[in-house]
């Protein structure tokens, strides 16, 4: 049997077009961009207009763009750099119980250096009111940062209301977008952000790229010293093969957007119909609000969920628990905690992120195999 890939939000295949587009930096175009040569040189070029791409993707301009080495480092680099450019180890940061590890873990890091953060609470469907963020602003607020989509359930945060908020009062706003470039429009003067995190292995590319969006005249500093790159931002040669192989899927990623969202939103309904229909005792999880056309989360009442992702890994169908960087730790999912689901049905729950290759039938014989699976682990 065929493998069932179905946890595209944890990564994804890199796409031919990508490797092709790498190729030539792996051999002829070897050359370090910073040197005044030709070898050197050609290679800038090619930088500097992949440079300019991802811009234009992201309506900014490209001295706006810093490459980094993932979505970990450009959330680090948002979060730390703005507290660090601001000098004031008393500064507050607000910030919500959902957001990935990336940023969680950051902003506790800051805490132990004397920063304040506010986690700010979600409703139930998965979304963060921007009223409570609006009643979190304190005169020391530096920076607020609050994903575009959420990795888990998909929910997409209201981010361009809590721009307006954060424009009106001089404050940094940061959104992890990784899980929502490709699927949805992004424009970071339509979002009011001044900071905004992509992560090319989420999107067909190469796994250690990246990029920080960083609206000029937002004050950060360096996590790393060196030299001059990145506009001394993020000091190191360039990853060139991997900076351009991030840019070629973030163009493809962008071209073949409402083609995908059609294609994985239907795939998806007729997944959760199957489930439905199929198997008592579900809940569909972050439904109501808006959400990203590829996930879907699913509590399976009285199932261990980690016990029928082994039972399905078993069958070569491979889904998620929760995000990747937390699954195996034994905790239970902050976010659907943080949704008020209880630790029990939180324990239950999958989620099925959906990619481009998946097709009707990978979906029909999940749902062959599924309702068998659960009744078993039921009994
Ligand atoms: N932010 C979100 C929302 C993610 O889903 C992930 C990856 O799981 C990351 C950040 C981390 O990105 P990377 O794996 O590129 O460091």
């Amino acid at each position: 049997m065929n493998p069932l890939y179905f946890d595209h939000s944890a990564t994804t295949p890199i796409r031919e077009e990508v490797v092709e587009a790498m190729q030539p930096y792996f051999s002829d175009m070897f050359g370090n961009a910073s040197t005044i040569h030709r070898f050197g040189q050609t290679v800038r070029q090619n930088l500097e207009a992949a440079r300019k791409t991802a811009a234009d993707i992201l309506g900014a301009d490209s001295r706006e763009i810093i490459f980094t080495s993932g979505g970990t480092e450009s959330d680090n680099l948002a979060l730390q750099g703005t507290v660090q450019a601001e000098k004031n180890p008393r500064s507050h940061i607000i910030t919500s119980a959902i957001e990935h590890a990336a940023v969680l873990n950051p902003c506790r890091h800051l805490e132990q250096l004397g920063v304040t953060v506010d986690y700010l609470p979600v409703r139930p469907d998965g979304i963060v009111d921007p009223q409570t963020v609006e009643a979190a602003i304190r005169p020391d607020t530096t920076i607020i940062s609050i994903m575009l989509a959420n990795n888990e359930v998909g929910t997409l945060q209201p981010i361009r209301e809590i721009g307006e908020q954060t424009r009106a009062r001089n404050i940094i706003l940061h959104t992890d977008a990784v899980q929502a470039l490709g699927k949805i429009p992004i424009d970071v003067n339509r979002l009011n952000v001044d900071l905004l995190s992509v992560s090319g292995h989420k999107i067909y590319g190469p796994k250690g790229t990246g990029l920080l969006y960083v609206r000029s005249g937002t004050p950060l500093a360096p996590l790393f010293f060196g030299g001059h790159h990145e506009q001394g931002m993020r000091p190191g040669t360039e990853n060139v093969a991997g900076i351009i192989g991030l840019v070629r899927a973030m163009e493809l990623a962008e071209a073949e957007r409402e083609d995908f969202s059609t294609a994985t939103r239907s795939l998806r309904t007729l997944l959760e119909t199957g489930i439905r229909e199929k198997i008592e005792n579900v809940r569909f999880n972050g439904v109501s609000g808006c959400r990203l056309p590829n996930i879907s989360n699913i509590s399976f009442g009285d199932v261990d969920g980690d016990t029928l992702q082994l039972v399905l890994d078993s069958q070569n169908i491979a889904v998620a628990t929760g995000a990747a960087c937390s699954s195996g730790s034994g905790n239970v999912s902050h976010v659907l905690t943080a949704m008020g689901i209880s630790p029990e049905l939180a324990g239950s729950s999958l989620r099925f992120s959906l990619g481009r290759l998946n097709t009707e039938a990978d979906i029909r014989r999940l749902l062959d195999l599924l309702p068998d699976m659960i009744a078993a682990l039921r009994q």
